[in-house]
């Protein structure tokens, strides 16, 4: 029975990444309040957000320092923005911070509000540099499959996911996708994650041999995939891959839009996996998700290029109404001062090894094929047999049924496709929560035993 809320819902809302049919006989799941790591529905039911969110709420919910700081710049300074060399205290301090603590030299930062218009002004910025420099055709730019970087018609040409292209007619020109470093899945019988990892990047490599080395100007990676299947990458991996992008030129892009601010129990998963990046791209956890605000972080020569470009041309063409907003930037320096004093990648660092155990423990459960994680992400496949791989049919959506039962349990999960499905909690979970999120989903995954067996799918 759908409650009035439910139904006011399916009446006025078109959702994200929903099967809108679907949602018309199911509905929503309508939650009212947060605190800590708990979300609660409107009928009171407690869940774990195991998700953080989106991969965000990293400070978790109802945190009165962020409310606080952003109610005060509210009263303050409730807007201005940054064009035309406008300017203002919080914009500022962020950026100085943001170069204070990034993995890589970084010499200036352009704010956005979301991970998908950072990745699009990296591709504008990609395009613009390689024109000023006088090297027009170099304008490809390499993403991987699976990897995720948004939804806007560049961005969302650059994730690697079937259901971001199909019949919106992406990915646009010149955005070229390369191998998954999925090892469970992608790896040759016997083949090591080093033998993977080469095998990888000498693809990567004929790739841009293929193309022509001089028309390919940038890749793009997540740390860790996110949406691709929190999916971390086989040993060597990145330490492969610089060494490919180096010998041609190819400037790299990190997009930290999750594995940024202590995720991989690291500040950035720059760190974590030793990208050579050249720029990175940073959401979500840069204000705990209290307010929409991304940065596109670049180095000396990126910026340079902007600087002389508007001599010529008059001005940088390019930005947003609200890109630095005051009240985005309040909270994002709030929350980065946050993590400093609570030493917030420390106490990943703590906790992690009672995840990752909890996480790999489910590798007992004869459903799970693979888990494996890094900080406090991770992820797992389900599979139809352990020995052989097997996976269940995609229209089964095994994984999203066995999220289904979390949420019954009480914890709430994310499926993706491939039947994996993702752990990604608030960065101040306690490891009793841990426990507890993992207790629920194993209650879970012995209904969805019941379930797949009771359909006949193993
Ligand atoms: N990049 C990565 C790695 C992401 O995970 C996401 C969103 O999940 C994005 C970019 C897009 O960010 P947004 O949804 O804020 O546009």
């Amino acid at each position: 029975m759908l409650t009035n809320l439910a139904v006011r819902d399916i009446e006025t809302l078109i959702h994200p990444y929903t099967n809108l049919a679907t949602h018309r006989e199911v509905g929503p799941l309508v939650l009212e309040r947060g605190k800590g790591v708990f979300v609660y529905d409107v009928a009171g039911k407690d869940y774990i957000e195991g998700m953080a969110g989106l991969w965000c709420t990293s400070l978790g919910y109802s945190n009165d320092e962020l409310c606080d700081v952003a109610y005060e710049q509210m009263k303050k300074l409730p807007f201005t923005h940054i064009f035309s060399g406008r300017s203002h205290d919080p914009a500022i301090e962020l950026a100085e911070k943001l170069k204070e603590i990034a993995p890589i030299p970084i010499s200036k930062v352009f704010y956005g509000s979301a991970g998908s218009d950072a990745n699009d002004t990296q591709v504008k910025l990609v395009w613009y540099m390689n024109n000023a420099l006088g090297r027009p055709q170099k304008k490809k730019i390499i993403s991987r499959i699976k990897g995720y970087h948004g939804v806007t018609v560049a961005s969302a040409s650059l994730t690697g996911l079937p259901a971001n292209h199909t019949d919106f007619d992406l990915p646009i020109a010149g955005i070229l996708h390369t191998a998954c470093p999925y090892h469970y899945r992608f790896a040759e019988a016997g083949e090591t994650e080093l033998a993977f990892s080469a095998r990888l990047a000498a693809e990567l490599d004929a790739l841009i041999q293929r193309e022509g080395p001089d028309t390919v100007a940038a890749f793009i990676a997540e740390p860790v995939m996110g949406a691709g299947g929190a999916i971390t990458p086989p040993e060597g991996y990145f330490e492969a891959i610089n060494a490919v992008l180096a010998k041609y030129d190819i400037l790299f892009i990190a997009d930290e839009v999750i594995t940024g601010f202590g995720r991989t129990g690291e500040m950035f998963g720059t760190t974590t996996y030793g990208l050579n990046a050249d720029t990175l791209s940073c959401a979500k956890a840069l204000t705990s998700a209290y307010f929409p605000l991304s940065a596109v972080l670049v180095n000396e020569p990126v910026y340079e290029v902007l600087v002389d470009q508007s001599r010529k041309i008059g001005t940088f063409g390019h930005g947003n109404t609200y890109a630095g907003h005051p009240v985005g930037c309040a909270i994002a320096v709030k929350t980065l001062e946050i993590y400093q004093r609570d030493r917030i990648v420390e106490r990943v660092r703590q906790v992690s090894p009672r995840f990752l155990a909890r996480l790999t423990k489910l590798m007992e459960h004869p459903l799970v094929g693979e888990a494996r994680g890094v900080g406090l992400i991770g992820g797992l496949e389900l599979v139809a047999d352990k020995a052989t791989k097997q996976a269940f049919d995609a229209k089964k959506a095994v994984a999203a049924k066995s999220v289904h039962f979390a949420q019954e349990e009480g914890v709430i999960l994310r499926a993706m496709g491939g039947d994996r499905v993702a752990f990604c909690p608030p960065l101040i979970i306690s490891e009793a929560e841990i426990d507890e999120m993992f207790d629920r989903y194993e209650r879970a995954l012995a209904k969805t035993l019941d379930w797949v067996k009771a359909e006949g799918l193993i």
